[in-house]
């Protein structure tokens, strides 16, 4: 059976230098389809969908609400043509009403042990509008290792140089922060994989660097600096999501190859300022992430928020504005409150305000947003921030004897000179 499973593309933030990660998503979802089933993964981030192909079944996973329009445009498409088609994904799930008017069924939860049923029915033409297992998560150990052969590799890179490839030791998120849809989609409890599994994923990549995707390895210290230990053998470089900033943790995650952490500063805090130099004194850069727009922000404090995030010298910053996406504390808030004027899906990108914020207009916040990222990349762009934190996975290679000469082929490629 030919199942052509498709990842449609959206607009990249406004200020974002441009690059694809491969998606993560498709590549688990796959691993968890029947044998029988032969799938072409197509990402239109990438390429184009050729609607012409013959195939039986299609599907169309989606990660974010701003892919959730063009995901039913390409399923209008294909159901004009007599072919049925099936969503999945995280953006399915928090738009799962109005999706279904676009589709033949949608699959909410998680894939791991359902595909069989899935597409038993198809085969005889029984598929279900919607197959709904929010609340009946498959055993964590039978998660198994995604199947990243599907991907055309080679699309993947940024001016020549290899994207991480990007893996998940754990699901769910025992926090429940207020913008955030995770406790929604994926539970209040954290729920490790077994390591020797998550491991052994790892090692099956074959990429020095990867991205660690859970949600927050922050969640449960003995099961972190047991994962850490056991990945220290396989010499890997990576990213992550935060990691808790103990001392015994940050050394085993440093030995175990941590590149940089992904850290929300939401205040100008010492807290905040000491778990930076914490990170950076352990040789693990950090990326900002850095959300605008909350009710306690007026114009004066975001102004402070850039200079302290200067003082702090953090290796990026990514700033965006608060989008109210469905399902999170914010779309309650907000929703209710009737501050939300505009539904239009396309607009939650995070860089355009969809809301009234409480200190000051939208065009405000909007204008704020542009002087974030001015401001933060004014003396260093961020192309060169990017090359800053480069040259450390680099280093630590070349330490590790793991940088290979494609590596720098490709590192010279991209930035006119050794990247060392
Ligand atoms: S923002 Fe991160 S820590 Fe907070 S609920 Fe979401 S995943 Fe968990």
């Amino acid at each position: 059976m030919k199942f052509k499973l498709i990842y449609p593309k959206w607009a990249k933030l406004e200020r974002q230098t441009e690059f694809h990660l491969p998606p993560h998503g498709p590549v688990v979802f796959a691993a968890a389809l029947p044998d029988y089933v032969d799938v072409e993964f197509v990402d239109e981030n990438l390429e184009e969908i050729n609607f012409d192909d013959p195939v039986d079944f299609v599907g169309i996973s989606m990660m974010l609400t701003i892919q959730v329009k063009r995901g039913w445009e390409i399923a209008d498409i294909y159901r004009k043509r007599g072919i049925k088609v099936i969503f999945g994904g995280i953006s399915t799930m928090l738009h799962s009403e109005e999706t279904m008017e676009h589709a033949d069924s949608v699959f909410l939860g998680e894939a791991e042990g359902r595909m069989e049923k899935v597409f038993s029915d198809f085969k005889n033409d029984k598929l279900q509008k919607a197959y709904n297992y929010m609340d009946d998560r498959p055993p964590i150990e039978i998660v198994g290792t995604a199947r990243r052969e599907i991907l055309k590799r080679d699309l993947y890179n940024y001016k020549g140089v290899q994207m991480v490839d990007l893996v998940h030791a754990s699901r769910g998120c025992r926090f429940n922060c207020y913008p955030c849809a995770v406790s929604y989609l994926g539970g209040r409890s954290f729920r490790p994989r077994p390591i020797d599994k998550s491991i052994e994923e790892m090692e099956s990549i074959d990429n020095n660097r990867l991205f660690l995707v859970d949600n927050s390895l922050a969640q449960d210290t003995k099961w972190e600096m047991d994962l850490f230990r056991e990945m220290i053998p396989l010499k890997k470089n990576w990213c992550s999501h935060p990691i808790e900033n103990k001392p015994e943790v940050l050394d085993l995650a440093a030995q175990a190859g941590a590149w940089y952490v992904y850290q929300a500063v939401f205040d100008t805090s010492d807290l905040i300022k000491d778990r930076i130099k914490r990170y950076h004194d352990h040789g693990i850069g950090v990326e900002g992430t850095i959300l605008l727009g909350l009710d306690t922000h007026t114009e004066d404090y975001i102004k402070r928020l850039i200079d302290f995030l200067l003082e702090i010298e953090l290796d990026l910053a990514e700033f965006t504005v608060l989008a109210p996406f469905p399902h999170t504390k914010a779309w309650d808030d907000l929703n209710k409150q009737k501050r939300i004027f505009s539904y239009d899906w396309d607009e939650y990108s995070a860089d355009r305000v969809v809301y009234y914020p409480k200190h000051m207009t939208p065009e405000k916040l909007q204008e704020l947003f542009t002087y974030a990222w001015d401001t933060f990349y004014k003396d260093e762009p961020q192309s060169i921030k990017m090359f800053k934190l480069l040259q450390k996975v680099v280093r630590k290679e070349k330490e590790a004897n793991t940088f290979t000469p494609r590596r720098r082929d490709l590192a010279k490629r991209a930035f006119g000179k050794e990247a060392a």
